[in-house]
């Protein structure tokens, strides 16, 4: 594939890394190293919208490491590798205090006030002291928990690892941070820990917006976990929302937050604010 091409290709020019002739132990290697420069991380940002009026309501940071020989790689390949290489804790605060400094950026700007939701890994969870690293960040920063949301997976909350993470995340939630279980529906759903766990809010994975309004069976599912959600006060973001349609199957079932490419990409914080006021534009024509 290109991209073992682009690793062959990079070694090549790492002498040091001849005698590793695997290409993940490399790829570690360099995030290691990405991790103490710092300048090949950045976080991008995509915003939240109501699906009706295109109001912006929050925004997700998202991780990207720009790798200086093979460019742009997902976290969704490096993340792993970071949490299997005890990297992830670093990287984890890295994302933290990005995003509260970015915060802290806008707020002394005069952008709205919006939260930004950061993605929490499984091992941060279980071992770092989240709660205080958190807190010495916002500290830092002159911030309050209501700017940071948490996203966590599925997993990290029914993982055998985690015994019960039930009063981790009611101490964080009574801090003031709000917490969303992310890519609500795929894995391992078990709604118990729905009833169990302070959770402000449910984001509907793409799997189940992808194919709207065709599919009757996600039709089905996304009206009822809407009406699971209402019944439980919580809040619902429909994730990889990407035409027009999906936009108008969700605020006719009365989605009220939505996510994706139809509103925007996950943007630098420079481009999301010189486009600000297209994108809080963006869906008004709905
Ligand atoms: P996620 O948290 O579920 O993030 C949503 C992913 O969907 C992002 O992929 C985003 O770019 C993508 N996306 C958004 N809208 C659309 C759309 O309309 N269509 C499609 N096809 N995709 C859309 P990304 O940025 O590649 O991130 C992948 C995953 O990596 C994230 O999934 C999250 O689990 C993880 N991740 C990203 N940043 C961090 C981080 O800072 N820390 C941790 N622990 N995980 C992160
Ligand atoms: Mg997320
Ligand atoms: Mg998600
Ligand atoms: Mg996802």
């Amino acid at each position: 594939s290109a991209k073992r091409l682009g690793r062959n290709h990079s070694l090549r020019f790492r002498p040091a890394l001849d005698k590793q002739d695997n290409p993940q132990l490399a790829l570690v290697s360099d995030l290691r190293a990405a991790l103490i420069s710092g300048d090949q991380l950045e976080l991008h940002y995509q915003t939240q919208h109501h699906p009706g009026t295109g109001e912006v309501l929050g925004m997700e940071a998202l991780l990207r490491w720009r790798h200086p020989l093979d460019g742009m790689i997902s976290p969704g390949d490096f993340i792993p590798l970071a949490e299997r290489h005890g990297l992830m804790s670093e990287l984890g605060s890295w994302v933290i205090e990005k995003a509260c400094a970015q915060q802290a950026h806008w707020q002394y700007s005069g952008m709205p006030k919006l939260p930004i939701w950061i993605n929490i890994s499984a091992l941060q969870l279980f071992q770092g002291d989240l709660e205080a690293q958190l807190n010495t960040c916002l500290k830092r920063y002159q911030l309050k928990p209501s700017q940071i949301g948490l996203e966590l997976t599925e997993s990290v909350l029914i993982d055998e690892r985690a015994g019960d993470m039930g009063p981790r995340l009611k101490a964080l939630k009574e801090q003031g941070y709000s917490i969303a279980i992310d890519d609500f529906g795929t894995g391992y759903s078990s709604l118990g820990y729905l009833k169990r766990l302070p959770v402000d809010k449910i984001k509907l994975d793409r799997a189940f917006i992808r194919e709207l309004p065709a599919s009757h069976a996600d039709a089905a599912i996304v009206k009822a976990v809407l009406a699971m959600a209402r019944g439980m006060g919580l809040d619902v973001v429909a994730e990889g929302v990407e035409t027009e349609e999906q936009c108008q199957f969700l605020i006719n079932a009365g989605c009220s937050i939505v996510q994706g490419f139809y509103f925007a990409r996950p943007l630098p914080a420079a481009e999301l604010e010189q486009r600000w006021t297209a994108l809080t534009a963006a869906a008004g024509a709905l």
